[in-house]
């Protein structure tokens, strides 16, 4: 009998899901069978049909990024069908099709009130990989078992709150939706929200995976005229090419500070995205921008990580440094707005899931993940 088929569940009842498990850093995800309770107040159930796989998953898993406690089920990116709301629920109701937010946005905190709800004090309780009440609802026996950011969308089935979840159209399928709730949303954000790229501008991406690629389609959209990828990977700057990269250059290779400096005529870049979270790739981003010029930190450090740089050119030649976080913007509202340019054809995201996995075979997609050979890969829950 499939246990998870039990969907109808009275208040406080307990059903069986099926989830990927870290129950150790550095080892492997474990497929199991955990228990999970019903949802509470403001809350809601979700069958997850796509949940992507993304770069700071594989920071978790590695231990590098140690949010949420041991154990827990990984996964911030995910959308699936609406099965059961608990009391209080307004925003849905079974059967209605749904994207996570990876921020729970409040709408009264000190951050929503001056209109940066991506830093909505509430993440800091789903950081910690609660509920927002600071309970759990998944768990194994006795143990219970953390949920990343509030999504924890390796699980077939979650409870999440409502605050976490964003309604979506009919025909937007799960699996572009579950990209859209990160990797687009940061790095179309990052270029719209955060930097505000004029026309015309030279834009330098640094790390063109699914997030980098966003950079680019987002400076497309922002009507840059030069977009220079920058990576390691071969097959990675090819697909920039696609994504509206205008030049590629493949830092195993060419040196990127003198390869911008070849194509601005030696002023430097106006922008450049730091998309890799690396404090050497941070430094040469940051030389590449030309005096005036804005470079915008991306990508997600390890916790120890610092960066040392030449500080008297921060004022004498007004160098901007800017950190991004979700897209600096109100994903409840950029969210749908990114999908209606998605079905207009404005932006690409089909392209970007390279790779779809079962959900058994989720490590094998984090190894492909991390060599670089899927640029979004996907679990697709059946
Ligand atoms: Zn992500
Ligand atoms: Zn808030």
């Amino acid at each position: 009998m499939n246990v998870c088929a039990r969907l109808i569940l009275p208040e406080g009842r307990i059903m069986k899901t099926k989830a990927a498990v870290l129950y150790e850093y550095g080892k492997p995800l474990v497929i199991d069978e955990v228990e999970l309770v019903s949802p509470k107040e403001k809350e809601v159930l979700v069958k997850y049909g796509a949940a992507g796989l993304c770069h700071t998953d594989l920071s978790v898993l590695k231990g590098a990024w140690t949010t949420p406690p041991l154990p827990c089920v990984p996964g911030h990116e995910g959308a699936g069908l609406v099965q059961e709301v608990g009391p209080g629920v307004t925003k849905v109701k079974p059967g209605d099709r749904v994207l996570l937010m990876w921020v729970p946005i409040c709408g009264r905190c000190f951050y929503c009130l001056r209109g940066q709800p991506y830093l909505c004090a509430e993440k800091d309780k789903t950081r910690g990989g609660t509920m927002l009440d600071g309970t759990h609802r998944l768990r194994k026996g006795a143990l219970n078992i953390h949920s990343m950011l509030g999504v924890g969308s390796f699980s077939e089935y979650n409870v999440v709150s409502e605050q976490s979840i964003l309604p979506i159209a009919p025909d937007i399928p799960f699996d572009i939706a579950a990209v859209a709730g990160c990797g687009v949303m940061t790095g179309v954000g990052a270029v719209i929200n955060k930097a505000k790229v004029k026309p015309g501008s030279t834009v330098a991406v640094m790390g063109v995976g699914g997030v980098g690629l966003n950079v680019i389609q987002g400076a497309v959209l922002a009507n840059a005229t030069k977009i220079l990828a920058i990576d390691l990977l071969e097959n990675k700057l090819q697909m920039a090419k696609l994504f509206g990269a205008t030049h590629v250059i493949n830092a195993s290779r060419e040196d990127p500070l003198s390869k911008v400096m070849e194509v601005t005529n030696g002023i430097g870049a106006d922008y450049a995205f730091e998309v890799i979270g690396k404090a050497e790739t941070t430094l040469t981003a940051y030389k590449l921008i030309r005096r005036g010029g804005y470079l915008v930190v991306v990508g997600l450090p390890n916790l120890e990580a610092k960066l040392t740089l030449p500080l008297f050119e921060i004022p004498l030649m007004e160098k901007s440094i800017l950190g991004c976080y979700y897209g600096s913007g109100d994903s409840r509202v950029d969210l749908i707005t990114l999908l209606e340019l998605y079905k207009t054809g404005r932006i690409r995201l089909d392209q970007l899931i390279t790779h779809r996995y079962r959900l058994e075979e989720i490590n094998t997609g984090f190894k492909d993940l991390e060599t670089g050979k899927n640029i979004r890969g996907v679990v697709i829950y059946s």
